[in-house]
């Protein structure tokens, strides 16, 4: 194991001097992770109940994921898309066999891989549905998070993430989230080129729509000729204790045949996070053929997209999910984390609700929007040895990798019980 000289403090001295403000992090310097514990310098441990906005599902330094690195590491790292690479090949057909879709645009982060989506969605409009050039419109839903480029934070409605940013990029309909009627009424206009939603919206809080909505929403894009895009890359890849979120309560894990009733096949799939088990930056879009073909030679592209390293982590952090059944074992700790957080909401004021889906759950605090309350919990949180931080003012996200086992899970029940049934402000 590497060790540093440095102390916790002076790390935290050194980024408060030397680095942007673009963050306001947790006070914990982590050094080193292993499945869902991470330690910080001073070798005090953690369970990671954050994993990194669920990139690292499948548990820190997962072995074989870092093999696949270190291995290519040393064959090839990086051609360029000017020159075809031994493996990306390879991997475009394992991912779109695992995802069953066409063809994959790999990207690197996850709002490049947005970015892409939009950028096929509009010329798709102007070319295959006769939308007149530039009035395509993308239809997106309030209080999303689709990332952080200034086309993105055009249709945020959150005031940190848009203000001053402008001026805004132009052809952007935000309609209320879960509401299919304003959904019809939005698609319904000319002119429309596509829906882009977050199955669950993960940054607002767990924000979890009804059963329905998200079938409902792709008939009613479908009626209305609207491609349906869901950005899965905080949902996708089992965290939701399904392969995707779109595939609902369906017990297939995504592998199921297209026509089966519950799972919605969305026209475009956005891919990021876990896609590499948190070893690497790697995103992406799924399509088919029809909507795929319309970006041709030097429309859209990325330097490092597609490097053979990516392409042997994607594969790899790919199998890792399948191999260990990551999506049944979030679909059961996720049940036992609600119910016995729904107990806790009975015993305790502080707690009004869990919600969620799979291991993606979110706990409500019982303060205003403003109050420091959820923060400090998550400061004692750190203290008993869990990490987790709070999104919205007063709402805290749960999210560990999905290696977790049920003992480590009631381990972590009994210090988020004892940590909020001990809690003095
Ligand atoms: C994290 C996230 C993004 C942005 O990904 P980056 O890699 O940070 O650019 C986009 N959409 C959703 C739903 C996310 O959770």
């Amino acid at each position: 194991m590497s060790t540093t000289q440095m102390t916790s403090k002076e790390a935290i001295e050194l980024e408060d001097k030397y680095g942007a403000h673009n963050y306001h992090p947790l006070p914990v310097v982590l050094h080193r992770g292993e499945g869902v514990y991470v330690w910080d310098i001073e070798r005090k441990q953690y369970f990671d109940f954050l994993s990194a906005y669920s990139a690292v599902n499948q548990g820190h330094c997962h072995p074989r994921i870092v093999r696949a690195m270190t291995d290519q590491a040393q064959q090839l790292t990086l051609t360029s898309r000017a020159f075809y690479n031994s493996r990306l090949g390879e991997f475009e057909q394992y991912i779109t066999d695992y995802f069953k879709f066409d063809k994959f645009l790999p990207m690197n982060s996850g709002a490049e891989a947005v970015e892409t989506a939009v950028k096929i969605a509009r010329k798709y409009g102007y070319e295959k549905n006769g939308i007149p050039e530039d009035q395509a419109i993308i239809v997106v839903a309030k209080d999303n998070f689709h990332g952080r480029t200034t086309t993105i934070v055009s249709f945020s409605n959150d005031e940190d993430a848009r203000k001053s940013f402008g001026p805004y990029t132009p052809g952007f309909e935000a309609i209320d989230y879960n509401d299919s009627k304003a959904l019809e009424a939005a698609v319904s206009k000319p002119n429309v080129a596509a829906f882009l939603v977050e199955p669950i919206q993960g940054e607002a809080g767990v924000n979890t729509p009804s059963d329905d909505y998200i079938r409902n929403a792709k008939a009613v894009c479908d009626k209305y000729n609207v491609l349906f895009i869901a950005d899965e890359i905080q949902t996708g890849i089992a965290r939701t204790g399904a392969l995707l979120a779109v595939c609902g309560k369906c017990s297939c894990q995504g592998h199921c045949e297209r026509q089966e009733a519950t799972y919605t096949r969305p026209s475009m799939l956005i891919l990021g996070k876990a896609l590499s088990g948190g070893a690497y930056p790697i995103s992406g879009v799924l399509a088919d053929d029809d909507i795929m073909n319309v970006i041709k030679p030097g429309q859209h592209g990325s330097t490092f997209g597609g490097n053979p390293i990516a392409a042997a982590v994607g594969t790899a952090a790919l199998e890792v999910v399948k191999h260990e059944k990551l999506a049944q074992n979030a679909r059961k700790l996720g049940d036992l984390f609600r119910s016995e957080m729904s107990k806790l909401a009975e015993e305790s004021d502080l707690v009004t609700l869990v919600r969620g889906r799979g291991l993606l759950n979110a706990v409500i605090i019982n303060d205003s929007q403003e109050s420091e309350t959820a923060w400090s919990i998550c400061l004692q949180l750190k203290d008993a040895g869990l990490l987790a931080k709070p999104t919205h003012g007063n709402i805290i996200r749960f999210a560990p990798p999905l290696v977790i086992t049920e003992k480590q899970m009631m381990q972590c029940v009994g210090i988020i019980r004892d940590t909020i049934l001990n809690y003095k402000a």
